[in-house]
Parts: structure tokens; sequence; C-alpha cells
């Protein structure tokens, strides 16, 4: 079937991106997400949606913006309200540590928006909001759909946004032939000229709507959309060939070697990544990649003593926790080991702690070392029944 790219794109930049907008306010009107329930930052303070214009609490706004960068509002929403009940302004956020601070964002994933937010905080005390896109894009940790996500939720500033979800309308409403990635200043350009300058808020709001309610990754519900009328996706029979993507390389796969040290009081050694690079500055349990031809105990002594400077006994397996990063898959092969000897030094982290096990959840890890924790702390107490 014949697509009508050309059509809906010239739809996008002439007086029909107007009635498009108009369609989509109009169903969101009906259908969105104006909940309180589900987004409390956008609501006012005696529980309205907010009148055009009026401002919304921009610190709300804008922890809710980064806490929903690559992650679900479902999963957000909890985040959100805890964290409001700990750091429930910028100054409170600005004096916290900054291990306060991890601990609080501890499960939510991608741990760098945890150390930006922070800084952005401390950058931010005393001073006025940003108010324009380029006030907020200095801030650590703040790209351009996020700083127009604040501005337009807490400003109503006309300001566009271009998430994963509005990229896969706009994909599918234009069929456009490329991965959106490639034509990133294309893909702005469509949500500009759609963006209504009279009710920008709901206007993305509406649009992120849309993607995560209707116009779904695998089974988008055309019967229910306003634009099923100009979709050119929809139009094809065929929605989901949209949007266009590179062909996926494999993830590598890599078997790491972990070690659970007890010294004989009863602790447990732990130690901090470097504050650089994946789930920086998160806390975790020694170990490394095994290499070709290794045994699993062979890898954990060597890492450990490359890393520590320890030399341990390695005994039981506690776990094999599988974990897919973006980028990679992981096998951890967890062993319990035994301390002999070598005081412990961060030769490859930015600190290490014996710390007895009942103390480890005062210590933000990422999640593949908490399924570890509940392992060890369910032998240790089998251990201590039997
Ligand atoms: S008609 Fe279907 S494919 Fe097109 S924008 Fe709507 S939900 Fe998405």
């Amino acid at each position: 079937m014949v697509v009508p790219q050309r059509l809906v794109m010239s739809q996008l930049v002439s007086g029909s991106a107007q009635a498009l907008s108009q369609a989509l306010l109009a169903w969101w009107h009906d259908h969105g997400r104006i909940d309180p329930a589900l987004k409390p930052w956008m609501f006012t303070k005696d529980g309205r949606w907010p009148a055009p214009h009026e401002p919304l609490c921009v610190f709300e706004c804008w922890i809710a913006e980064v806490m929903l960068q690559q992650t679900q509002l479902r999963v957000v929403l909890p985040y959100w309200q805890n964290w409001m009940k700990v750091f429930p302004s910028v100054d409170a956020l600005a004096a916290a540590s900054l291990e306060q601070v991890r601990l609080q964002w501890q499960g939510l994933g991608y741990y760098s928006r945890a150390r930006r937010l922070h800084e952005a905080a401390q950058q931010l005390v005393g001073r006025p909001w940003p108010s324009d896109l380029e006030g907020w894009l200095a801030l650590p940790g703040i790209g351009r759909t996020t700083a127009g996500g604040i501005l337009s939720s807490a400003f109503d500033a006309p300001v566009p946004i271009l998430d994963g979800n509005v990229k896969r309308v706009l994909a599918r409403l234009t069929a456009h032939p490329r991965p959106p990635a490639r034509d990133d200043a294309q893909f702005w350009s469509w949500s500009e000229a759609l963006l209504d300058p009279d009710r920008p808020r709901d206007f993305n709001q509406a649009l992120m709507d849309l993607g995560a309610t209707v116009c779904t990754p695998r089974a988008p519900s055309c019967e229910r959309c306003p634009w099923r009328l100009h979709c050119a996706a929809y139009a094809s029979g065929d929605p989901c060939r949209w949007p266009v993507t590179d062909a996926p390389k494999p993830l590598p796969f890599q078997v790491i070697g972990v070690g659970v040290v007890l010294n004989a009081a009863g602790e447990v050694l732990i130690d901090q990544r470097l504050e650089e690079g994946l789930l920086g500055g998160m806390w975790e349990f020694p170990g490394g990649k095994q290499e070709l031809g290794e045994t699993i105990e062979t890898c954990i002594v060597r890492e450990l003593k490359e890393e520590l400077g320890i030399a341990v006994t390695v005994g039981d397996e506690l776990i094999t926790v599988e974990h897919a990063y973006s980028h990679k898959k992981l096998r951890f092969v967890v062993h319990l080991c035994a301390w002999e000897a070598g005081e412990p030094q961060p030769l490859a982290s930015q600190q290490v702690r014996w710390v007895m096990p009942d103390q480890l959840r005062d210590y933000p890890f990422p999640a593949a070392n908490a399924r570890i924790i509940e392992a060890l702390l369910g032998r240790l107490q089998g251990q201590s029944q039997a």
C-alpha cells in the first residue's frame, strides 16, 4: 500500500497542524491522564488542573521530568512521592549528602541522574528558577526535552518536547522512512509545528499521554486515536512498522565473578564504584569479569586481589543473578568468601568499607546487588536458626 507520507509532512507545516493539535486536545480532555493520583506535580495545591499560564511548583515538575527520563510514569510515581517527603524543596535537596540522594534513587536506574540532580540543586540554591530553555540547559542532567517538559509543565511556556513516546507517534503519523534519531532536527520541527501556542502545557501532556496509552510500541489502539485519519502508518495497515529502526546488534554477554567477603567479626566487604561511568557512585560487592578459561573461583580470587589487594578463600555459591542493561547482559555468579589477608584498599573504586550485614540497606546498591543482599540475609538468618 502506498503511504501518503508527503501529504502528512506537508500537513505538519501547514494550517492542518492546528487541526491535528485541536483534535488531540479534544481527545485528551476526555481520555488523557488528567488525574492527581497519577501526576500530582501537574496539579495546583488546591487540587485543580492549572488554568492557562497559571504556574505550578517548579521543583516538583523538575524532579518529575528528570525521573521520567527513560522511565515509565507508574514506576516514577512512588519514587516521586517518597522524594517529596524526604526532599521537599531545592534547599533540602542541596543540603542532603549525595549518599542520601542516591538512597532515595535506589532502584530507579540511570543513577547519574541522582548525582546531577544534586549538583543542579546546589547550583540553584538562592537563585530564581530559570525561566527559559538556555537557563535549564545550563544545568547538569537537563537535555532539551526535559527542559521543554519543565518549562511547559511549570510555566505553561510554548516549548516543544521530544521524548521516546513523542518520537514514536510522530514517526508513525508521518511514516518516517528512517530511524528518528537520525533526523532529530526534523522531529523537533514537527513537535514545534504541532504545539498549541495557547495551551502548550496541555498539548505536551496530551502528546505524551497519546504515546503512552494509545500509540503504544507493540499494539497501538488506532481505533481510539484522534489522529487516525491523518496517520500515514495507520493508512499503511501495519502501524508497527514505524518507527523504523536500525537492525539491533546482539548484546554482548559477560559473566562476572562476585565475592561476598565476610571477616571473623561477621562484617561484609563492599566498595563504592568510581563516580564516572555506569552506576557511578553506587555501592556493590567486589568482583569482575571472568576471563577465558578461568573458573569462577579463580576469577573471584584474582579480581579481589587486583581491585582490593586482599586474599580470600572462595566458599559456596550464594546466588546467580542475570541482569540486562541497555548495552550488555551480565550474569553475576556470587560466592561467599572468607577474608584471609590484606587490608582492603580501593584500588579500582572510591572507597571500601566493612559493614554489618543488617547495615547494607543503608547504602545505595544497583538492582542486581539488591538481590544478592536478600540472598545473603536469607542465608545468614538460616544459619542463625540452624
Ligand atoms: S493512528 Fe495508530 S499509529 Fe497512527 S498515531 Fe494513532 S495510534 Fe499511532
